[in-house]
């Protein structure tokens, strides 16, 4: 039986990658993807949320692949202006992307909520999966280093990811609280999929609020390392593993989601891994993770949601959170 209700959770570029192989597999009424806020910041005014227009983008066929942000076929014109007028340049604005960035606070100023704003977007986009930012309240990624701490954007892109990791701070989680669209969704979905986004700085702040863990864990839910043989795809994820004292690896990644999520897909690269993790009381699937281009994409939502069927087939279920029939 195919599944009719999966939940994602996603950061930016890995996990709108496989978010869109899903898309690509499943009925776009039984997806749903939620998604990090944490790297959101004010820029000239406007509210900007990084991941949530990565996943919009790639959901509807628009991101820029080579740049890994931002919309295709964009111009500079904006920035362009705005440097001479004295405005900091260093966060790249394309003007496409400017066009989302203005459209989205002009709604926010109107008193939507993030949530309602990002579904006028996706449908203006043509997105059919719904897509949910984890929060209507602002939850700041900061970033612990020797210098001190500074702001997710700040580190990412102005520092280029280069001052020493020593530690994060979701700032805003002592009254943040998750939406009731994604409690909901999470108490309702037959499969949760923890794509291949960066665990500390994607996923955690999603995990971090509360409610959210412990509906994962008490659902069918499978984790897709973002690491392949010791190194991450693109981004700072296995630097900041060495950099907190991890090894950076598949049985990190395990460790790390061990206790959230019953399963662990690893890239074929990191196979004689498997023993280990499973030591870890997790499940483990290998299988080529290197998502190239649209097929790719697919290729990897098709071993995750075989993979799915499985967990859940076997899951054990507390009686106290059965899962529930749609309504
Ligand atoms: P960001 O917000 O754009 O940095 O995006 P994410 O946190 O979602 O994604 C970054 C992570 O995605 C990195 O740790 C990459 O290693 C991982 N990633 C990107 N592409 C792929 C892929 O094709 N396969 C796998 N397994 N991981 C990927
Ligand atoms: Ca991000």
């Amino acid at each position: 039986m195919p599944f009719t209700r999966v939940v994602a959770m996603a950061g930016g570029v890995g996990g709108a990658r496989l978010a869109h192989g899903l898309a690509q597999c499943l009925a776009a009424e039984a997806l749903t993807v939620i998604v990090n806020t944490g790297d959101d910041f004010e820029w000239l005014g406007l509210t900007l949320c990084p991941d949530l227009d990565t996943v919009l983008y790639t959901l509807a066929g628009i991101e820029n692949r080579k740049q890994g942000w931002g919309r295709a076929r964009d111009t500079g014109h904006v920035l362009e202006a705005l440097g001479p007028l004295g405005a900091p340049t260093w966060f790249h604005v394309g003007d496409r992307d400017l066009a989302t960035h203005l459209r989205r606070s002009e709604l926010l100023w109107k008193g939507y909520s993030l949530t309602e704003v990002t579904r006028v977007l996706a449908q203006a986009l043509g997105v059919g999966p719904r897509v949910l930012p984890m929060t209507d309240d602002e939850l700041r990624t900061r970033v612990v280093t020797p210098e001190g701490e500074m702001d997710f954007q700040e580190y990412f892109v102005k520092r280029a990811c280069e001052p020493r990791v020593v530690g994060f701070r979701f700032e805003g989680l002592e009254t943040a609280q998750a939406s009731q669209a994604v409690l909901e969704a999470l108490e309702h979905a037959e499969l949760v999929v923890l794509c291949p986004s960066n665990p500390y700085v994607s996923l955690d702040p999603i995990l971090s609020l509360p409610g959210i863990r412990e509906r994962v864990r008490n659902r069918p839910a499978l984790a897709v390392s973002p690491i392949i043989a010791g190194a991450a795809v693109k981004g700072p994820a296995a630097k900041m593993m060495r950099e907190l004292g991890l090894e950076p690896g598949a049985p990190e990644i395990a460790r790390h989601f061990a206790g959230t999520v019953q399963g662990l897909v690893i890239d074929t690269a990191d196979a004689g891994s498997t023993a280990e993790i499973e030591a870890m009381g997790l499940r483990v699937r290998a299988a080529p993770s290197l998502m190239r281009g649209p097929s790719g994409r697919a290729a990897l939502a098709r071993v995750v949601l075989d993979f799915g069927q499985e967990l859940a087939g076997g899951v054990h279920v507390d009686v106290g959170d059965r899962p529930r029939q749609a309504a």
